[in-house]
């Protein structure tokens, strides 16, 4: 399939079935910004829900966290983010379009490595490629320039008393900043994790790709602390890997021709960093970073105690050995997640476009008609059939129409059962018709056996 043209489908389905909607959209919009629609906040909770559950919930190793999204602002200034959380950017002086000068130069130049280039090394690469504005055709930059990506607000309501803070640009620092809190309050011992799930904001400058790149995302972060005498973290490192690709390709059900790893460069890489790798989705737009691995070492830690003067090193119980824990971080956006889904469930038959989504991510696991709407002995055994499986299952109603159609409709929110209640049902056998998403069956079911039939296939 053309894969630009997948891209424009998923966006055009996506506001036809309720699962993303452009921003702000009576306004004209919001650039990086979306809405989640109700199909889209099932699915987006789905894929947030099998990641704590995978990550947190399932390990004994792992425990969670929800902290704040504003927080004191010297975390930001430790963390590095006030000095050095910046993308270049450069603007057209002609049509004053604004694009990251990365970006441009990946676009017209694909073979060109620009991470860790200098604004003045950035500028030169544009100016020897005589690189041209994408909107204009013109060349007519304006120099490089760097600005940070935290968003600034202000706490206080009379002007003079008012502090600067920042909205989060990671979930990340806020596990570190808990870190004693955690180890006072719970019987965690090394190696363990902390994983948190939430908000995060960045002014983004780019046009995104969808959701791929917004001004705010759900992030999700683990912080995996160790002894690095005690563990090699070479070893974990590949453990993580393995984790996560099984959570991708097991849990979410990606095809693996579809994802790589890519190791970052010296130059890439920031200093305190031993090893990053990302996993890479092959998206419409190339092959892009979904998912971040980090070995950070005793960097954040370290930073927050020289910061804030805490002590936040670790006291192993038995041998008394104080240290101060390295860790490994494995990051990720549940709705860069939630667009990789999307693209990789599409699917389009002779006669139809429906979502092969794994059952426990599908937004509705069963939707339930009535054959026909005027027909109240039908209209009533379905709403007792709603009635049953609605406290298990997520479920859908349809009573719109004819079948034909609402099949077609829930195929394209990746329904995985439709129950239709028929004559039959009411008159005969007791038994429902279940049409089967993928393979279009549709086996008649005892009522009395729906729950159990649709809890097995959503295991
Ligand atoms: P990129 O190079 O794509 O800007 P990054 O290297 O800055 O990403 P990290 O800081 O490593 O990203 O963030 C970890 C993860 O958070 C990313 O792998 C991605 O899944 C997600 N993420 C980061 N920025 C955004 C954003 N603006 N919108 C959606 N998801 C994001």
């Amino acid at each position: 399939m053309d894969q630009n043209g997948l891209m424009e489908k998923i966006v055009s389905l996506c506001k036809r079935r309720g699962f993303v909607f452009p921003s702000s959209e009576i306004y004209g919009g919001l650039a990086n910004a979306y809405e989640y629609g109700p199909a889209g906040v099932e699915l987006k909770k789905n894929i947030a829900d099998a990641w704590w559950q995978f990550f947190v919930r399932g390990r004994q190793d792992m425990v969670g966290l929800d902290s704040s999204i504003i927080l004191h602002p010297k975390t930001w200034e430790a963390s590095g983010h006030v000095g050095s959380f910046a993308d270049a950017m450069i603007d057209c002086k002609n049509c004053k379009y604004r694009t990251r000068a990365d970006h441009l130069i990946e676009e017209a130049l694909p073979d060109m490595k620009v991470e860790g280039k200098t604004e003045a090394e950035l500028d030169k690469i544009i100016q020897d490629h005589k690189i041209k504005c994408p909107d204009c055709g013109k060349f007519d930059w304006t120099s490089v320039r760097r600005f940070n990506l935290l968003f600034e607000t202000k706490i206080g309501i009379v002007e003079e008393s008012q502090s600067k803070v920042y909205l989060r640009g990671e979930t990340a620092q806020g596990i570190f900043l808990s870190f004693k809190n955690i180890l006072d309050s719970t019987r965690v011992r090394l190696p363990f994790g902390v994983g948190q799930m939430g908000k995060s904001f960045r002014n983004e400058i780019t046009k995104g790709n969808f959701i791929f790149r917004t001004l705010e995302f759900e992030q999700a972060e683990i912080e995996y602390f160790f002894d690095p005498e005690a563990a090699d973290w070479e070893e974990l490192f590949e453990t993580w890997k393995k984790q996560m690709w099984q959570f991708v390709t097991k849990t979410l059900g990606i095809k693996e021709e579809n994802l790589r790893w890519r190791a970052h460069s010296d130059e890439e890489r920031s200093f305190y960093s031993k090893r990053t790798e990302d996993m890479e989705y092959n998206f419409p737009f190339g092959f892009k970073e979904l998912w971040g691995l980090a070995y950070r070492t005793d960097y954040d830690l370290k930073q927050h105690m020289k910061f804030s003067g805490a002590d936040l090193s670790y006291t192993d119980p038995q041998s008394g050995k104080k240290i101060v824990p390295h860790v490994i971080e494995p990051a990720v956006g549940i709705n860069r997640l939630m667009a990789m889904v999307l693209l990789d469930a599409y699917r389009e038959d002779e006669d139809r476009v429906y979502l092969a989504l794994p059952p426990r991510l599908a937004p509705y696991k069963v939707a339930v008609f009535p054959l026909l709407s005027n027909k109240p002995q039908l209209v009533e055994k379905a709403k007792e059939i709603f009635g049953m499986l609605a406290p298990h299952f997520t479920t859908a109603w349809d009573d719109r129409g004819n079948v034909g159609k609402r099949y077609y409709s829930q195929d394209e929110i990746g329904t995985p059962f439709c129950i239709t209640v028929d004559f039959d049902t009411v008159e005969k056998d007791g038994c429902v018709t279940v049409r089967n998403r993928d393979t279009k069956e549709q086996p008649r079911v005892k009522i009395g056996e729906l729950k159990d039939y649709i809890s097995n296939a959503l295991r």
